[in-house]
């Protein structure tokens, strides 16, 4: 299904594709970092000098207007709350009081939890849940609020986004296959960022990646941590030292092990910063300074059962609204509540347990990230239930059609 857009990207030479990717970046910038994104900004600058009790009133103002939200505007909610007076519900405390929302309720009422369309969406992600990829809806709102949370948290960290310049490292699909010779990035001038494909980062293109890194002398690095962990492994065997030093790593999509964190400190010099990233449907948390995960009080609430169990309930996807949500991940509170030494006053968690994601079978030499999923699958209109690639055909399963839609995507990547 590949669309004009991609051929004509494809067939043009790389100075060109740079100015489409900026271009692209362009339009995203402009629905992503607009008026709400800066004005959410400076809220959560002030934000951060609030005690414990004034940040947890903002968290119960928000969980209201979730509510009220939802009852409104999704059908859903409307029918599964009906016998259920939503105005009582005004802390933390009681919203213990609703029903939990488990997967296979989402998977089975997905539509009529949404609170606006595909058209009318500003933007859609993928999360991947028993086996099904499953599409989530979000607002204008969402999105730049989203950005607003993922910026101040790296600003936390030293990291001025779309001020310093960026390497990102990214499952996106940028290096078209017929291209000769290594040059696996693209530029994004607008947001001074340049785009690393994270395919194509292998021990054997390692040298080209750290040689164009060294040219480019990014200020921070984000991006999918196995690719970054390539070239840490690269650099500290062959005992490079880098001319440039980021300010701090940010990892995004993957679970970071103790080892992968360990080479990639060690060959950047700089601190590695987590978060927990397990879905979007999940409110932030996010490392402290101190190198502690805090859940953000202000992007959601984060409950837990007697199991260990995480529920969540965000305040950042009102276009697909999931309050107590059952995520599947287990979570550690520590015994005894001593806050952390950075003072936040967000709660520290001692351990998140997040499920395994079912790593995706390669059978080429490329570096397929687990959060990998190919353009096709946010392309196609509502759930899919499953999807299969093969070595040059992509095969996609839509729930109730009975219709498959075919593909060509690459001839080097197998998903199965
Ligand atoms: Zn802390």
């Amino acid at each position: 299904m590949r669309n004009l857009q991609s051929r004509i990207y494809e067939n043009t030479p790389i100075f060109v594709q740079n100015v489409l990717t900026s271009w692209n970046g362009y339009r995203k910038t402009r629905s992503r970092y607009g008026n709400l994104y800066y004005s959410f900004l400076i809220e959560l600058e002030k934000r951060q000098y609030l005690n414990e009790h004034h940040a947890k009133k903002y968290q119960e103002q928000e969980l209201q207007r979730l509510l009220r939200y939802v009852t409104e505007k999704s059908p859903f909610y409307k029918e599964f709350y009906k016998n259920i007076d939503i105005e009582k519900i005004r802390t933390v405390e009681d919203l213990k009081t609703l029903p939990v929302l488990d997967k296979e309720i989402l998977l089975h009422n997905i539509q009529d939890i949404y609170t606006v369309t595909e058209n009318t969406a500003a933007e859609s992600g993928v999360t991947y849940e028993k086996g099904n990829v499953l599409k989530l809806l979000f607002t204008k709102e969402d999105v730049q609020k989203k950005k607003a949370f993922l910026d101040f948290f790296k600003k936390q960290h030293g990291a001025v986004n779309l001020e310093m310049k960026r390497a990102s490292f990214s499952s996106r699909h940028i290096i078209p296959d017929n291209q000769p010779g290594k040059i696996f990035w693209r530029d994004n001038y607008f947001v001074r960022q340049r785009i690393y494909s994270s395919y194509y980062c292998t021990q054997e293109n390692a040298a080209a990646y750290i040689e164009d890194l060294e040219k480019y002398k990014p200020d921070f690095i984000d991006g999918l941590p196995s690719a970054i962990y390539e070239l840490a492994k690269f650099i500290n065997r062959n005992k490079l030292i880098l001319t440039f030093k980021p300010v701090a790593i940010f990892s995004v999509a993957e679970n970071v092990l103790p080892e992968c964190r360990k080479e990639i400190e060690e060959a950047f010099d700089c601190p590695l910063r987590d978060r927990y990233s397990s879905s979007d449907a999940a409110p932030f948390v996010m490392e402290c300074v101190k190198g502690r995960m805090h859940y953000n009080l202000y992007s959601g609430v984060i409950e837990t059962t007697e199991e260990g169990k995480m529920i969540v309930t965000s305040f950042n996807n009102y276009g697909t609204p999931l309050i107590r949500y059952d995520i599947g991940d287990r979570v550690e509170f520590p015994e005894i509540d001593a806050g952390c030494e950075c003072g936040s006053v967000h709660p520290v968690f001692e351990k998140i347990f997040a499920k395994p994601f079912r790593q995706p079978r390669s059978v080429s030499d490329g570096n397929l990230s687990t959060g990998y999923y190919p353009d096709p699958v946010h392309k196609v209109q509502g759930t899919l239930n499953k999807f299969h690639l093969f070595s040059n055909k992509f095969l996609l399963f839509k729930e109730g059609s009975g219709n498959t839609w075919f593909s060509s995507i690459t001839k080097k990547s197998a998903i199965d």
